[in-house]
């Protein structure tokens, strides 16, 4: 079983399901060459997929173009159903950097076989994650910078202020579709630069002031 853990007490929490979205940002859409969907598009990881800060991202031995994706994740504090827009935030006990790590040509296969994203972004090492920061004033997250660089050069720097479904609506959406669960994260989708990575490559990704983190490509 993987788990988080929490900044400042060292405690961990394990990881149930991860639950992402894909295309929440208008910016990562057009480089993607999507249209703006009507409601999230939403996928599953699972946990074994879970890294820590320290550990190297192995290169999946599965596909051969590794892209990064970093995101806001948030973590579950409680069981969630049919959330309403009062509650919204009040479900998130922790906010963390999360990477969803994408394998771009698997990826491709699947949308021409139109197959589930399963494999392209369930690998071993496919979320990386910081420590979780306890998640005081919920309003932090509304206008968080979130920034990605490789071997120092800076390729994602964007704010959840331009997510188009933001932390409370997802809460809605999401537990509408499952039970939401302590320990459940979801990964709320990444802003534009996404790019490829290469063994040995190194990926500095951070939250706000204070959340920063490294991996390397083994
Ligand atoms: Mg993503």
């Amino acid at each position: 079983m993987r788990h988080i853990v929490e900044r400042g007490t060292k405690r961990t929490m394990s990881v149930g399901k991860i639950v992402a979205i894909g295309a929440n940002y208008t910016d990562h859409i057009e480089e993607m060459g999507l249209k703006v969907p009507d409601k999230p598009m939403i996928f599953l990881k699972p946990s074994s997929s879970i890294l820590h800060s320290g550990e190297p991202i192995p290169y999946p031995k599965t596909g051969d173009v590794l892209h990064y994706e970093a995101e806001l994740g948030l973590v579950v504090g409680e069981v969630a159903k049919d959330v309403t827009p009062e509650k919204g935030l009040g479900i998130f006990s922790h906010y963390l950097l999360a990477l969803d790590m994408t394998l771009r040509d698997l990826q491709e296969e699947a949308r021409e076989r139109g197959w589930p994203w399963s494999t392209c972004k369930g690998f071993d090492g496919a979320c990386p994650v910081s420590q979780a920061v306890p998640l005081g004033d919920p309003s932090v997250l509304a206008d968080m910078p979130i920034r990605l660089s490789v071997n120092g050069e800076v390729r994602q720097d964007s704010t959840t202020f331009n997510m188009i479904w933001g932390p409370a609506r997802l809460a809605e959406i999401v537990s509408s579709h499952f039970t939401l669960e302590p320990g459940d994260l979801i990964l709320t989708g990444t802003p534009a630069g996404v790019g490829e990575v290469e063994r040995r490559d190194t990926i500095e990704a951070g939250l706000g002031d204070e959340l920063s983190v490294t991996f390397e490509i083994a």
